[in-house]
């Protein structure tokens, strides 16, 4: 199942494939003050064609990750593991089309959750300790 998207400006676009149409939300302090809220992505699954790649701003926000954004509209378009032996993107549910019908599975880093909102959606729940684990990194 391929699916298309792109930044608000349109100066960037993307296709990739997916396995399913889960997504996460993360509420790890960096998405947070990235995106001024928690990040809810899509992940990726093998070759992502872009148009207009030379337009994102790769930032790198950790030793182990990095995001990309537009660089005329700021629109947040991935996170990704530097590490290349992990072949995917997690893309913003927001920039890709047609998502009404994916489903939120997951919540992680949900120990760096602030108390003041939660989600009423049933969904899996993993810490910072877990979603470490299932990376293969380590701090
Ligand atoms: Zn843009
Ligand atoms: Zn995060």
């Amino acid at each position: 199942m391929r699916v298309k998207g792109s930044c608000l400006c349109r100066a960037v676009s993307f296709s990739f494939d997916l396995k399913n149409k889960d997504f996460d939300a993360c509420h790890c302090s960096m998405c947070r003050q990235w995106g001024g809220g928690p990040a809810l992505a899509v992940k990726s699954e093998g070759n992502i064609d872009f148009l207009g790649e030379e337009h994102i701003t790769v930032y790198s926000s950790s030793a182990w990750a990095e995001r990309g954004f537009c660089k005329f509209c700021g629109s947040h378009l991935f996170y990704r593991l530097k590490d290349k032996k992990h072949n995917f993107c997690n893309f913003q549910l927001g920039t890709i089309e047609n998502n009404e019908d994916f489903k939120f599975v997951s919540q992680i880093y949900i120990d760096a959750k602030p108390a003041n909102y939660s989600f009423s959606n049933e969904t899996k729940k993993m810490t910072e300790k877990e979603v470490l684990e299932d990376f293969g990194v380590s701090e």
